[in-house]
């Protein structure tokens, strides 16, 4: 059975020509399931009932496994996905006053090990599907919209709760890049999501040569990983740095710049108490960052078992900021969500992961 969620609008096309179908055929069904939100052939209701039937041979519409489901204090919904092989993934939802935006899972795991990061310590499992990276997305408007109007009809303009999306959740999305750009595509095709290429954000920790893939092929809003000013701490925190180090991760945010749909690329800079976090390390990230238009997020470390670092208190958090504001960078702090149901960066799917095989390793070890 072919999962259509698999299909980006080309490859649809594509599959329903091999079955003799034609183009705008793809387009129907892709309205059906993305913009109607139906995951059932016979309610599409303007494809010929013979397509329907040979649809329901071959075809199948069909989105990861929810495991679990919880709902923080602040409205923040989280759901813990199964990919197999006892694996599991998170989304989260983050309802805000003027956006709902939710936080996409691009690989189980991730191999680069990150030294703050807790879906790093559970190393790489394996890269996701299209299928189960935007079936996150049909599956979150699905549950939340449950109690919005039925939009009816597959031509209906849906009118989803997910307004924006972040490739923020685990795993490494330029690592996966074949099925997250497919993924993106869909987020962004006018017969799907739809959404503007401003409100879809890759983050990534800086994997140089797809970052120029993704300018080409798919530029959407970017935000990068540093957490660091200078080549040692960041080899240290983000090890991916050893292989593509600052001066060439700063030259290739340059070059996406061309051809992005924001004129500037977010910073994200993990607070780590005494570790990265003093009026020097901000000094010393003006002059990193003094030819690369950006904006930066301070993220105030979520700590995880046995993690090695604290979060930097308050005061230092807001000191650090106003060094750069000094600087004219416009710097946010990111507020922490959905932190009573564990649902903040990079605290996604430990637990499960701990229950199993991490906390196995680590009672192995210390017998
Ligand atoms: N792999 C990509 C995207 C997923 S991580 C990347 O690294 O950008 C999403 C964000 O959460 C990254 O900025 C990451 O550095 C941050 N993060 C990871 N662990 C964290 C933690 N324990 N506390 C706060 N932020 C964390
Ligand atoms: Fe992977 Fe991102 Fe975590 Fe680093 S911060 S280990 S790149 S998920």
């Amino acid at each position: 059975m072919q999962n259509l969620l698999d299909f980006d609008a080309q490859q649809l096309t594509a599959w329903f020509a091999e079955h003799g179908e034609k183009p705008f055929r793809a387009k129907q069904v892709l309205r059906w399931i993305y913009k109607a939100g139906e995951s059932d052939f016979d309610a599409m209701s303007d494809l010929a009932i013979s397509l329907r039937e040979k649809l329901k041979l071959t075809a199948c519409i069909k989105t990861p496994t929810v495991m679990r489901e919880e709902t923080a204090s602040d409205g923040t919904r989280k759901w813990l996905l199964d990919v197999g092989t006892g694996n599991a993934v998170e989304t989260v939802y983050i309802p805000e006053e003027d956006r709902g935006t939710l936080c996409v899972s691009t690989q189980a795991g991730c191999a680069l090990d990150c030294a703050f990061c807790s879906t790093g310590k559970q190393g790489f499992n394996r890269n996701l599907s299209t299928a189960e990276i935007i079936g996150q997305v049909w599956w979150a408007n699905h549950e939340l919209g449950k109690n919005a109007p039925s939009t009816g009809s597959g031509q209906a303009q849906g009118n989803w709760p997910v307004t924006n999306v972040v490739l923020m959740g685990m795993g490494e999305p330029l690592l996966n890049f074949d099925s997250t750009v497919s993924a993106l595509r869909l987020m962004l095709d006018d017969n799907a999501y739809g959404l503007s290429r401003r409100r879809v954000t890759v983050s990534t920790s800086g994997v140089v040569p797809a970052m120029d893939r993704l300018r080409d092929e798919c530029p959407v809003a970017l935000a990068i990983s540093l957490h660091a000013p200078n080549d040692a701490l960041r080899n240290e925190l983000v090890p991916i740095n050893q292989k593509y180090p600052l001066k060439e991760l700063m030259a290739a945010c340059q070059r996406y710049l061309e051809k992005a749909p924001r004129d500037f690329v977010t910073f994200e800079y993990v607070m780590l108490a005494g570790v990265n976090d003093g009026v020097q390390h901000a000094r010393e990230l003006i002059n990193l960052v003094h030819d690369v238009p950006c904006k930066f997020n301070l993220i105030p470390f979520n700590p995880f078992p046995q993690a090695p670092y604290q979060r930097s208190d308050m005061e230092t958090v807001k000191r650090f900021r106003d060094v750069l504001m000094q600087a004219d960078i416009v710097t946010t702090i990111r507020k922490v969500r959905g932190d009573d149901i564990a649902a903040a960066c990079g605290q996604l799917a430990g637990q499960v992961q701990d229950k199993t095989k991490r906390t196995h390793r680590l009672q192995e070890a210390s017998q």
